[in-house]
C-alpha cells in the first residue's frame, strides 16, 4: 500500500470499527474494480463486510451513468434505504462514483435525498477516508466532485475471486464517442507507466492470480500520454515474458486504435488469451460518423478478418447501439448486415440513452420507443442465432478452461471460462475452482457450453 495513503487511513482511526459495511456497485468492470478498492478502505478503517444492506452502518452506492436506467435504479435504491435511515439514525449512506461525477446528478441527489450524508466522484477515491470521517461527524451531506485527478498509485484492493483479477493499465478516455458520458465522468486518458503496471501484474501473480483482465475504455490508445509513448503491444508482450501460466486479458479495444502489431502480439504469445472485445456500435457509415467513431464499417470488417487470419479461433465481441437519433431503418439494416459478416462470438446491444452534456443529447430523438425495443429484438434475435452456431462448431473439441467454482442454482455443476472468455458448464465431484482443466465440449446453448471432463 502507498505509505501516504496508510498515514492517511491512521489519521482518521478506526471509525468503522465493530461496525459493516455494504457495497453495491453497478456499471462496468472499472466500477467493480473501484468497488474493490472502496472495499479495502473501508476494511482499513475497521468496517466489517455486512450480508446485507439491511444490516449494515454503511451503505455504498458505486453507481453508473452510461444509461438512464442504472441512475434510476440508484433513486430506488436510496428510496428504500430511508425506511433503514429512519429504523436506525446512524446510518451511513454514502453515492459515489459516474453519477454523482456529474455536477447536475450530484445537485438533484442532494436535493431529493436528504438522508444521504456523502456524495462522491469518481475523482475522489482516495479522499474517501477523509470524507467518511468527516460525515460520520458531522451533519448534512459532504460533497466530493472535484474536477482534478488523483494519484491512485498504491491504494489496496480487496479483490473478489483468488485467482481472477481486474488491473487498470489507463484512466478516464479522450475520444468523446457523441453519445457518451464517460469522458466526462472519468475524465482525460492517464495511462499508468509500464513500470506501475508490470510491478502490479507481477505482484498479483505471486499472489497465485491465474486470469488477470488488463482494463481501460481504450486499452488500445495506452501510452499515448506517457513521455515515451509506449505502445500497448509492448505492454503486452512484457507481460506475457513474466506471465507463466496466468491467462491475460484486455479490454476495452477501440477499433480505431486496433493495430495490427497488438494482434500479432496476441497470435505469438501463450499468455494472452485469444478474444477480441471490439465495440462497433454500428454497422451504417452515416450513423458512425454521427457517433464521432471515426473508422468506417469498411475499416472495421478489414480489423475482423486480419484478427480471423492472424489469431484462428480466435473469440470476437462487440457491443452495438440502436435507436441513436436519426436512425433509419435503413442505417439499422446496416448494423444487421454488419452482425452477419462479422459472425460475433456475442454482442452487447443497447437501446440508445440520451445522456448530459454529450453532442448527441442536441440530436433529435424522435425515434419511438417501440421501435427502438423492437429493432433490439431483431438484432438480438440475429445474434443469438450467430452465437448458437458459433458455439454448436465448438461441440466434440476439447478446451482448456480455468475453473470459476461451483453452480449456485445446481451445485453438481461447475463452471469454467475458456481462453476464449467462453462459459463451459460441466460436472465433477470434487472442488475444483482455480484449478485449469480441460474439457471436451458436448453441447452448445447460446449463452454457455456443456463439457465434460477429460485428461
Ligand atoms: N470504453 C468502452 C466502454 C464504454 S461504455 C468502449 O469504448 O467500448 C460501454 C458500452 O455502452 C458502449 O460500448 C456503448 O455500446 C454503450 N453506451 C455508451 N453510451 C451509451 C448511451 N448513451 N446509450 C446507450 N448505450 C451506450
Ligand atoms: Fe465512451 Fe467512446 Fe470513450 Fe468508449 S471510447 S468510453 S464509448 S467515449
Amino acid at each position: 500500500m502507498n505509505p501516504d495513503f496508510e498515514k492517511l487511513l491512521r489519521s482518521v482511526g478506526p471509525i468503522g470499527a465493530g461496525k459493516s459495511s455494504y457495497i453495491i456497485t453497478m456499471g462496468c468492470q472499472m466500477n467493480e474494480h473501484d468497488s474493490e478498492v472502496i472495499a479495502a478502505i473501508v476494511q482499513g478503517m475497521g468496517f466489517n463486510e455486512a450480508e446485507s444492506a439491511e444490516e449494515a452502518d454503511l451503505i455504498i452506492i458505486n453507481t453508473c451513468a452510461v444509461r438512464k436506467k442504472p441512475e434510476d435504479k440508484v433513486a430506488s435504491l436510496l428510496g428504500k434505504y430511508l425506511a433503514l435511515k429512519e429504523e436506525k439514525k446512524e446510518l451511513l449512506i454514502a453515492v459515489g462514483g459516474c453519477m454523482p461525477q456529474q455536477p447536475e446528478a450530484a445537485a438533484y441527489l442532494k436535493k431529493r435525498f436528504h438522508h444521504v450524508n456523502l456524495i462522491f466522484g469518481t475523482h475522489a477515491l482516495p479522499r474517501l477516508p477523509a470524507l467518511l470521517q468527516q460525515c460520520s461527524s458531522g451533519r448534512g451531506t459532504v460533497i466530493a466532485i472535484e474536477e482534478d485527478y488523483p494519484d491512485r498509485e498504491g491504494l489496496p484492493a480487496v479483490r473478489r475471486s483468488d485467482f481472477q483479477a481486474w488491473l487498470p493499465i489507463s484512466y478516464g478516455c479522450n475520444n468523446f464517442c457523441s453519445y457518451c458520458v464517460v469522458p466526462h465522468v472519468r475524465g482525460r486518458e492517464r495511462s499508468r507507466t509500464p513500470e506501475q503496471v508490470s510491478g502490479e501484474f507481477a505482484r498479483l501473480k505471486q499472489a497465485g492470480y491465474l486470469d488477470i483482465t488488463l482494463l481501460g475504455q481504450n486499452v488500445n490508445s495506452y501510452g499515448h500520454d506517457l513521455p515515451d509513448r509506449s505502445s500497448f503491444a509492448l505492454l503486452l508482450r512484457t507481460l506475457n515474458e513474466g506471465a507463466g501460466k496466468t491467462r491475460i486479458r484486455f479490454m476495452t479495444s477501440h477499433p480505431k486504435d486496433l493495430s495490427r502489431e497488438l494482434v500479432q502480439a496476441v497470435a505469438d504469445s501463450h499468455s494472452l488469451c485469444e478474444h477480441f472485445h471490439l465495440p462497433v456500435q454500428s454497422g451504417s457509415n452515416r450513423i458512425l460518423k454521427l457517433m464521432n467513431r471515426r473508422y468506417t464499417r469498411e475499416h472495421y470488417l478489414e480489423l475482423i478478418s486480419m484478427i480471423k487470419t492472424l489469431v484462428p479461433g480466435a473469440s470476437i465481441t462487440t457491443d452495438l447501439i440502436v435507436g441513436f437519433p436519426g436512425e433509419t431503418e435503413e442505417d439499422f439494416k446496416q448494423s444487421l448486415t454488419l452482425v452477419k459478416e462479422a459472425r460475433f462470438d456475442n454482442a452487447f446491444s443497447f437501446i440508445y440513452s440520451p445522456r448530459k452534456n454529450t453532442a448527441a443529447a442536441a440530436l433529435d430523438d424522435s425515434l419511438s420507443r417501440s421501435e427502438k425495443e423492437a429493432r433490439l429484438t431483431r438484432l438480438n434475435n440475429l445474434q443469438h442465432k450467430i452465437s448458437k452456431e458459433i458455439n454448436e462448431s465448438l461441440k466434440g473439441s476439447h478446451l482448456e478452461v480455468l475453473v470459476e467454482g461451483r453452480s449456485k442454482s445446481d451445485p453438481a455443476m461447475q463452471t469454467g471460462r475458456t481462453r476464449t472468455n467462453k462459459l463451459v458448464h460441466f460436472e465433477a465431484g470434487e472442488d475444483l475452482g482455480g484449478s485449469f482443466v480441460t474439457l471436451e465440449i458436448t453441447e452448445a446453448r447460446t449463452w454457455s457450453l456443456i463439457g465434460e471432463v477429460r485428461a
